[in-house]
Order: C-alpha cells, then sequence, then structure tokens
C-alpha cells in the first residue's frame, strides 16, 4: 500500500468550494483521522477558514490558511496552491473576486451549452448546489445528477464537463506566475498542486517546473493520494534540482471520493525538504 497514514494534510476541500463537508465536519474528520497540521485550501476562496480555524482550535489541531488559485500555463489549467498567507490582505481578497467572476462568467456560458443539450435551468442549479453561490464544475455535476442526466459527479465530466466534452467551456484563468505573484505578495508559499495530473512528458514537466521556480514559487507537491511511486520519485529529483520544498496532501473532496482519504498519501522521499519547515512548522511539532 503506497497511501499510508500522516498526520500531516497540506490539501483538502470543504463545501466554501467544490468539497462536500462543511468546515466543522472536515476538521471532524480530519482528527478522527489523526492529522495534526491541516491546510484547507479551497478553489480560489477563503471563506471556510474563519469556521475551519473556530473548529481547530476546538479540536486540537493546528491549521494553515490555504487555497488553490486556478491558473494557465501553457494553454492548461494549473492549480497552484497558497499556504500561509494573510488572508486578511485586501488586495488578495481583490484578486479572488476577480477570479469568482470569471467562474460566474464561465457559468453562464456551461448553461447556456446544456441548455442546448437539453437541460435548462442549469445556472440557477449549479450556484444554488454551491454554498457559497460560486459554482465549479463539480456543482454542475450535481446539478446534472439531480436533473437525471446522470448518475454521479464522475459521470457527468465523463459526458459533458471534462475537456473536449459538450459542456465544457475553457476559463480564462491568469498566468501561473500571477497566481504565484499573488500569492507571495500576500506572505504565503506558493506550491504546484498535483504536479502529476496534467499528464505531461518529463521534458515538459521540467519545463513547468522552472517557470514556477523561477516566477518565485517554492515547492512542489510531491506527495498526492493520486501519485505512482514512480511520479512521486521524478518529482522528488525535480524538487531538488531546483531548489524546491516538497509539500503533501489528500485533495480530499468528501467521503463519496472513496479513494481518496484524509491523510492517506505516499511518505515524502528522504532527499525531500519538507514545506513545513519553510512555513516555520517543525515536524516533531506537526507529530505531536
Ligand atoms: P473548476 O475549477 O470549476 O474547473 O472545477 C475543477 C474541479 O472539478 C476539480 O478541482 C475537481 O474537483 C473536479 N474535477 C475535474 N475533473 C474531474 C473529473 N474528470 N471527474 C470528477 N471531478 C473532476
Ligand atoms: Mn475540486
Ligand atoms: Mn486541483
Ligand atoms: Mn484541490
Amino acid at each position: 500500500m503506497q497511501n499510508l497514514p500522516s498526520t500531516v494534510d497540506l490539501h483538502t476541500h470543504t463545501t466554501a468550494s467544490d468539497g462536500e463537508l462543511t468546515p466543522c465536519q472536515l476538521v471532524e474528520s480530519a482528527a478522527a483521522a489523526g492529522i495534526s497540521v491541516l491546510a484547507v485550501t479551497d478553489h480560489d476562496c477563503t471563506a471556510g477558514l474563519a469556521e475551519a480555524r473556530a473548529a481547530c482550535a476546538e479540536a486540537g489541531l493546528e491549521i494553515i490558511p490555504g487555497v488553490e488559485i486556478s491558473s494557465s500555463w501553457s494553454n492548461m489549467d494549473i492549480h497552484v496552491v497558497g499556504l500561509g498567507m494573510n488572508v486578511d490582505d485586501t488586495r488578495f481578497q481583490a484578486r479572488l473576486q476577480q477570479q469568482m467572476e470569471r467562474r460566474l462568467a464561465r457559468a453562464h456560458l456551461v448553461a447556456q451549452r446544456l441548455e442546448k443539450l437539453g437541460y435548462p435551468g442549469m445556472f440557477e442549479a449549479a450556484v444554488q448546489a454551491a454554498p457559497q453561490g460560486i459554482p465549479a464544475r463539480p456543482h454542475f455535476a450535481d446539478a446534472l445528477v439531480r436533473a437525471g442526466a446522470c448518475g454521479d459527479r464522475k459521470q457527468a465530466f465523463q459526458r459533458y464537463l471534462a475537456q473536449s466534452k459538450p459542456a465544457y467551456v475553457k476559463t480564462e484563468w491568469p498566468e501561473l506566475v500571477e497566481a504565484v505573484r499573488w500569492i507571495r505578495e500576500a506572505g504565503g508559499v506558493a506550491v504546484v498542486a498535483h504536479p502529476g495530473r496534467y499528464k505531461l512528458t518529463r521534458s515538459k514537466l521540467e519545463r513547468l517546473v522552472k517557470t514556477f521556480a523561477e516566477a518565485g514559487g517554492q515547492a512542489l507537491e510531491v506527495s498526492v493520494a493520486t501519485h505512482g511511486l514512480d511520479m512521486v520519485k521524478q518529482l522528488a529529483d525535480l524538487a531538488e534540482k531546483y531548489g524546491l520544498y516538497a509539500s503533501q496532501g489528500s485533495d480530499y473532496h468528501g467521503p463519496s471520493m472513496r479513494w481518496v482519504q484524509l491523510g492517506r498519501m505516499p511518505a515524502l522521499p528522504g532527499q525531500c525538504r519538507p514545506v513545513l519547515d519553510l512555513l516555520g512548522w517543525k515536524a516533531e511539532q506537526a507529530a505531536r
């Protein structure tokens, strides 16, 4: 079994974006899974952090404020996790607000496509499925399931929402280097999210890492629940080569994705410098 239990999970979602659990429920599940350091990293949004912070204080967990910013590089969507930013920074929040407006604009276009496919009213339905009122694609998936168009989120992506499917609409996200700058300017650490999930060739993956490091990015998610051990090793080598720290996270979205569990991911190879060191956390502290 390559996914081992860890006490540190630095990539999780709540109902503030497309997660299934409220911040309180997420923290309860994290405590039950034996996690002692938790980062909550909702898509382009920090609205879940206040509740998560209070729940972590109650449950005795350390929380690292986080976010997962949608960006663009080489015509692809690349996600950049920010850890430890000052989320009260007004310029940072203004930038997240722009991201929300991009999401709403795209949501109208997705709904138009779905209407042509025979599913009217999907903008309103997706907004309703999103507790913060900002629809991500999984909220469209939930709305489609409710309309009887498909059985679950996965099917909705396969039939309608994934890239090259009929209701896919490209979003004009900011450049990768911009996302890094936003996080750094708010005092955070910028991390390439799940680098193994973009299906890049070795040389293109290295180009991504090089661009990111040159832009001031500081870490790679070397260990992710969905990374195989070959990918973990490849990323550990790239992090070492480009002087980057290593992060680890499950990218947990809730209990219905049964193959992803809180705190379960491959171990970080010994050559890695854990990103917690950069955030001022000591490994011993995390293990307590
Ligand atoms: P968005 O940021 O609105 O484009 O939505 C992206 C989110 O959709 C990701 O963070 C995943 O949670 C989810 N997602 C992307 N691709 C799939 C897929 N093939 N099946 C299920 N969920 C997916
Ligand atoms: Mn998601
Ligand atoms: Mn992501
Ligand atoms: Mn994520």
